[in-house]
């Protein structure tokens, strides 16, 4: 740990930190910490990078849900050895199977990995996880460790901070969020959430099957080549012989707590499952934004990168991007100025379709940061910032591209574009018993059988009983273009 580190960290989240080290007892693990910062100075934090995973991610939009998960991690965070903390907790409205905590006592659900529990003592073991990663400090160690200023979120990860400026997406100090844990800080974690479910009268053997669960997941993204919850939470390795060894040696009236299966299963119908169309979606290199009504067509072959804030592609090479975004701005004539009338951007020619080009340089040294194109719409009324850019070096190579994608902007108005629906989870219970394949082709899916294999914990040719509440994904279906 270096004081660079630290003050790179701290230029991210904007909070000063005194370059003092304390060693201190930590009430949950009972190890003796360095700390770097003070209690106050964590909830500081965790309260400054709220706004922004909120801005970021989305809450989900379901009070119902937000009101049980505060109801639920509330409950479970009064039993841990930091009852006092200001616990707020939030479904994330992101299909992505991840939980994660800040620290200071935030701590996000993803609806996506609501989708893959089956009861709620299984979604109780994963908040007591995450609230163990706050009550032992976890973030506020590894944050001294990390070297954040390589961290970063979709296009942010491969431009500069300074492109991320013009492109105004995501700040570095996200970066808090995607700490890497160690193995040892895993393991804690997963014995402090056992305590802490377990005390609020949930059945531990509920929180192996999740191990379970979190590994399928993981299994199926390597092969899609995206494993999500291992880029937060790497394997601690035999995870579930770990955890089955405490669970042994748990007094024999802990071990057998509530489940909540039926309770759950009623409360995750109708959950909206996968990436949510109404936020946008793609049918080849053609983005649609139903709600906002537009459409935009990417360069071919490039990457599409669809964030709350951003919408985007990146070239192959991941050295050029387009990116759109909503101005804050009342009219175009104003973003435009705006964007001008920064330090560092010189204005170029207008090379048509309301697109100007233009240069980013250091204003101290003069050195070229990139080279590229800008225009600025008014749609519904909103203004809508559209920008390209590259290397100085490579811009002759991009410039047709970029210019042809962000000139094709347009309104949508055909009703099939505009009126679809994401998909969800319905809930069958079965009418007679019958296996998970025959379950697929009697209550078709809109998904892999693996798929709603892993959403329900079984396997294919499992036999279900009669009666059985069993998970699949109806509606989402796209228009064919
Ligand atoms: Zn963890």
């Amino acid at each position: 740990m270096t004081i660079t580190r630290r003050t790179t960290w701290t230029r991210g989240v904007g909070i000063s930190l005194l370059l003092i080290a304390a060693c201190t007892m930590n009430p949950a693990t009972g190890q003796r910490q360095l700390t770097l910062m003070s209690q106050a100075q964590e909830i500081e934090m965790g309260r400054q990078t709220h706004p922004e995973v909120l801005a970021t991610f989305g809450a989900y939009d379901d009070p119902e849900w937000q009101s049980y998960i505060q109801e639920l991690g509330s409950k479970i965070a009064a039993t841990s050895e930091r009852p006092e903390l200001d616990w707020t907790f939030t479904v994330l409205d992101d299909p992505v199977v991840n939980a994660m905590a800040l620290p200071g006592g935030f701590i996000y659900v993803n609806r996506g990995i609501l989708a893959d529990f089956n009861s709620e003592a299984e979604l109780a073991s994963v908040l007591g996880h995450e609230i163990g990663h706050v009550t032992a400090r976890h973030s506020v160690e590894a944050m001294s460790r990390a070297q954040l200023a390589q961290l970063g979120l979709g296009v942010a990860a491969v431009a500069s901070e300074e492109f991320r400026q013009y492109a105004g997406l995501a700040s570095q100090g996200l970066g808090i969020l995607f700490l890497k844990f160690g193995r040892d800080d895993e393991n804690q974690s997963d014995a402090l959430g056992l305590r802490y479910m377990t005390r609020a009268g949930y059945d531990p053997y509920q929180m192996p099957k999740v191990f379970n669960t979190l590994d399928r997941v993981t299994q199926a993204q390597g092969m899609r080549g995206n494993p999500e919850w291992m880029s937060t939470h790497p394997d601690p390795g035999n995870r579930v012989q770990n955890i089955d060894a405490r669970i042994a040696q748990l007094p024999p009236e802990l071990r057998q707590g509530t489940v909540g299966r039926e309770s759950y299963m009623a409360r995750v119908e109708g959950l909206v499952y996968g990436d949510d169309v109404r936020q946008g979606y793609t049918i080849g290199q053609t983005y649609y934004h139903p709600v906002l009504a537009f459409k935009v067509e990417f360069p071919d072959q490039w990457q599409i990168i669809n964030q709350r804030q951003a919408v985007g592609a990146l070239s192959p090479q991941r050295d050029a991007a387009v990116v759109l975004t909503l101005s804050n701005k009342d009219s175009p004539r104003a973003a435009f100025e705006d964007f001008f009338s920064q330090q560092g951007v010189q204005r170029g020619s207008n090379e048509g379709n309301n697109l100007y080009s233009f240069r980013a340089f250091d204003p101290q040294t003069g050195v070229s940061k990139a080279d590229g194109l800008i225009g600025f719409l008014s749609h519904n009324g909103q203004v809508y910032q559209l920008i390209g850019y590259t290397a100085a070096e490579t811009w002759r190579s991009y410039s047709g591209a970029m210019r042809q994608s962000l000139a094709s902007f347009a309104k949508v108005t055909q009703k099939r574009y505009l009126d679809v629906e994401p998909k969800t989870i319905d809930v069958v219970s079965l009418p007679r018993a019958m296996t998970l394949a025959e379950f697929a082709k009697r209550f078709p899916s809109n998904a892999e059988l693996s798929d709603i294999a892993i959403l329900n914990a079984v396997n294919e040719d499992t036999m279900l009983e009669k009666g059985s509440l069993v998970k699949r994904i109806v509606g989402g279906k796209l228009p064919t273009k």
